[in-house]
């Protein structure tokens, strides 16, 4: 089973008014940004027109966006509260 599907088997309980994750949405290096763009694995950093854009739902929870850019372009990171988030069935 190839990687897209067996994600596609998760589940995800969004919590829509407390994300979880919170960016500096004016920072501006653009090589950092990029960094963000290729390394988060469910692609929920967008960089276009010179605009960042994130948004929470979809989060894979790997804290890969953490290690790299927590006080920089990542303004704030935090496991989502019980309940929420994504459920992983395939361990
Ligand atoms: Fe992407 Fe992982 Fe950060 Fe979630 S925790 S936004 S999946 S890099």
């Amino acid at each position: 089973m190839s990687l897209d599907n067996k994600l596609g088997l998760d589940r995800f309980n969004i919590d829509q008014h407390n994300p979880h994750i919170t960016i500096n949405d004016g920072y501006d290096n653009k090589e950092k940004i990029n960094l963000l763009v290729m390394a988060c694995p469910a692609g929920l950093y967008q960089y276009e027109n010179g605009k960042l854009s994130f948004n929470h739902e979809g989060c894979l929870e790997c804290g890969t966006c953490r290690v790299l850019s927590k006080g920089r372009v990542v303004k704030s990171w935090s496991y989502p509260v019980g309940g929420k988030g994504i459920e992983f069935t395939q361990g």
